[in-house]
């Protein structure tokens, strides 16, 4: 059996996981500074990835108690310890009132399931030609009609109708781990989304206008919100071999970055979210040693990756 625990990802090793390969993806110089080179910008806002952990936890506590009733007020609990101490108070969108009724919410429609639980927060390594490929996933459940098994990912997010579950490759190296572990047995995987907003109403531009008592002008109705979604996903064994082709393909055109020793900058990527990303202070610089200098006084700080610790849940996954 591996001990996964401390294990980094990466040529080194001959292992890989969804994380690593993503940092790669969007931009090699990313992967250089966070997997080759293992240092983060400590300090920045985490408030968003700290919400997401605590719905995490709540969920995980209800499921591995099989959904009973006397775990939900225990899982409530759960994520209010656990935010309660890393609570922005200028974060209008996450605060604890608003994780507590997002809850109640979820569990009042999600209080009986379709499926039985398996296990939560399961760990798998399998092979991916000659490399090892890990995995880390939220809950594993045995669907009732048809039987088979299901692989569940909790997703807290901001955008919720932008949610794609195929193409994903995060999904599909889910269902390739879990397939390669239990076989015809996977019946595919489901993408739990649960929306985040300061608001519990939104536009609707598909139902007539309604006058403005305000204004007295035609303006667009608005309707409750959807904050939860489930998409329901499978893979065929075609794509499953397509993105074990084109995983072992990016995999080869990071060695060859390693051999080469260049890391081209995706620079569409320095500000594609919310808040620029952590290592412009570093890709601004023309001084090659300047990475030592910002961590001796600092600005940057040495944390290796680990796939079985992360970071916190976060739609913004790789900033
Ligand atoms: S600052 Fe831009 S080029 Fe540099 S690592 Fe970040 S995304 Fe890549």
């Amino acid at each position: 059996m591996i001990d996964l625990r401390n294990k980094k990802i990466g040529i080194e090793n001959g292992m890989w996981d969804n994380y690593g390969l993503d940092c790669f993806r969007n931009c090699p110089q990313y992967y250089e500074w966070r997997i080759v080179k293992g240092v983060i910008k400590p300090g920045a806002k985490r408030t968003s990835a700290d919400f997401g952990s605590g719905i995490h936890l709540a969920l995980e506590h209800f499921y591995k108690n099989k959904m009973s009733p006397a775990s939900i007020p225990e899982a409530v609990e759960k994520f209010v310890q656990f935010f309660q101490p890393k609570v922005d108070p200028a974060d209008e969108k996450r605060t604890l009132v608003k994780g507590v009724e997002l809850l109640e919410k979820y569990f009042n429609r999600y209080k009986s399931e379709p499926f039985d639980v398996t296990a939560t927060e399961i760990g798998g390594v399998v092979e991916l030609g000659d490399y090892l490929y890990t995995f880390r996933i939220d809950l594993l459940v045995e669907w009732q009609s048809p039987k088979g098994l299901f692989g569940v990912d909790h997703k807290t997010t901001s955008s919720i109708n932008r949610v794609v579950a195929k193409p994903n490759n995060q999904i599909t190296g889910y269902i390739y781990g879990l397939s390669e572990m239990y076989g015809e047995e996977v019946l595919g995987y489901i993408l739990n989304s649960i929306g985040v907003y300061k608001e519990d109403e939104e536009i609707d531009k598909n139902a007539p206008k309604v006058i403005s008592p305000k204004t007295g002008k035609l303006v667009y109705a608005k309707k409750e919100r959807e904050i939860f979604i489930r998409s329901i996903t499978s893979r065929t064994k075609k794509e499953l071999m397509d993105w074990k082709q084109e995983t072992l393909h990016l995999i080869s055109q990071i060695k060859r970055c390693h051999e080469e020793d260049v890391w081209p900058k995706h620079t569409n990527f320095c500000s594609a979210f919310s808040s620029k990303c952590q290592y412009l202070d570093l890709c601004q610089s023309q001084d090659k040693d300047i990475l030592q200098t910002m961590i001796d006084i600092g600005i940057y700080e040495q944390s290796w990756w680990q796939p079985y610790v992360g970071e916190g849940e976060d739609e913004e996954e790789g900033k």
